[in-house]
């Protein structure tokens, strides 16, 4: 029997998305979580975890099962990211970058030849996916990025630095966004697949980070890299809508994710304040407790209720949905941020001894905040909306 939470959290899924959720849970829960403090404390990549997604369907849930995926409804493909996220950021990182930013990418944009180079390799698990598009002077103005592309016989040259880019020291497929015409800002970006196993004149460099140790982030080097022309994602100079379209399913996972490390903070917070006295009392019979774990709720609840409005939006296939994924992102990632905050409260110092797990979500729910827009453009992109001064 579900107690009122689950039950509010569950409440307008299908049958079969609650079955997901129950299922991924278990399984993050067994084999995943006893893990991940030690990989962290070892800077150690999580490769044989994201390994046993494969066989599950959790790896490439969004790869249609002709190229060999477990293509299933965009909504469950949030609970599986939100369910993995609840215990690992990096893993289920994995599966919103695979998916979000490079599997729906291709399929939207690519070619037949792109699709039936990549998306088998995607569904097997033999490759992991990274995007690079953040450079060293900036992410949010991506219309005025300063890595180019030169067009050369046969292809194209890559030159330009990334940085912030999670997986890249392990994937086999990158998402790139360079410029052909850095006069045309926006108008001159266009995407690229490249295979950063055998392309020459790429370098990965190691992009030290406060949190995230897991041998998650990179900065990538592009030096004259040569791309085929079979590599060009869509058009040249078209790189911004397909970036449009990947970022909004990729801020929809976001969501989902934030979500994921919001519940976290709350099932760890709340038998911690059921346990840990002061005064003579459970602190959770103090007020000021109760508001946070309240506060807690509401917010996790509040990013469910646009999260999941989202998902169901997606899987009804409504076009474009810009302002409801700014909307669920900035929503989301800041419930997870301030979750963990007041998760950290209600723990008192232990909140930050190596003791509890809860201290390193701080930091890890801070950096959704970044991952596919930051809360200011969000807001921006909100408000553009509301003022009618932004249409799509
Ligand atoms: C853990 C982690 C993983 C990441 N993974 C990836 C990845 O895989 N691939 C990738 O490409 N990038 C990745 N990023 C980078 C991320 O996308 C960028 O950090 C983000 O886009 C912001 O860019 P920036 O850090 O350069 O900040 P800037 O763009 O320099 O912005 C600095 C500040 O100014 C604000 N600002 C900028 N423009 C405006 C405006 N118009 N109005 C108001 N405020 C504004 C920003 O909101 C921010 O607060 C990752 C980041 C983190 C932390």
């Amino acid at each position: 029997m579900s107690t009122p939470l689950e039950r509010m959290a569950d409440f307008d899924l299908t049958e079969d998305q609650r079955a997901v959720r129950a299922a991924v849970r278990e399984f993050a829960e067994k084999e995943i979580l006893p893990h991940v403090e030690a990989h962290e404390r070892e800077a150690r990549y999580p490769t044989e975890l994201i390994q046993k997604l494969v066989p599950l369907g959790y790896f490439a849930p969004m790869v249609p099962e002709e190229y060999g995926g477990s293509f299933i409804d965009t909504m469950s493909y949030g609970l599986i990211c939100e369910e993995l996220a609840r215990v690992d950021w990096v893993v289920a990182s994995v599966v919103s970058v695979g998916n979000s930013l490079l599997a729906k990418s291709i399929l939207r944009f690519g070619s037949d030849a792109q699709k039936d180079r990549w998306l088998p390799a995607i569904a097997r698990g033999e490759i992991l996916s990274s995007a690079c598009l953040t450079e060293p002077g900036g992410g949010t103005d991506l219309g005025n990025m300063q890595s180019t592309a030169t067009r050369v016989e046969g292809g194209w040259r890559l030159n330009g630095t990334k940085v912030f880019i999670s997986h890249a020291a392990h994937a086999g497929l990158f998402f790139v966004v360079a410029s052909i015409d850095r006069e045309r800002k926006h108008k001159g970006v266009t995407a690229f697949l490249v295979d950063p196993k055998t392309t020459e004149g790429i370098q990965i460099g190691e992009f030290p980070m406060r949190t995230l140790q897991r041998d998650n982030l990179a900065e990538v080097h592009f030096q004259d890299a040569f791309v085929p022309d079979d590599g060009l994602l869509g058009e040249p100079g078209g790189g911004f809508p397909v970036l449009g379209a990947a970022l909004e399913m990729g801020r929809f996972s976001v969501a989902m994710r934030c979500i994921g490390q919001a519940q976290r903070c709350l099932d760890l917070a709340i038998p911690y304040a059921m346990e840990r006295e002061a005064f003579g009392k459970k602190i959770g019979e103090f007020q000021m407790i109760q508001k946070m774990i309240a506060d807690m709720v509401a917010r996790t609840e509040q990013a469910r209720a646009v999260a999941y409005r989202l998902g169901r939006m997606l899987d009804a296939d409504v076009g474009r949905a810009s302002l409801e994924s700014s909307l669920a992102k900035l929503v989301a990632s800041e419930a997870a941020t301030q979750n963990a905050l007041d998760a950290v409260q209600v723990h008192g110092g232990y909140g930050l001894s190596a003791e509890y797990e809860v201290g390193r979500l701080v930091l890890e729910a801070k950096a959704l905040e970044f991952g596919e827009g930051t809360s200011e453009l969000h807001r921006k992109l909100i408000a553009e909306f509301a003022l009618g001064v932004r249409k799509q």
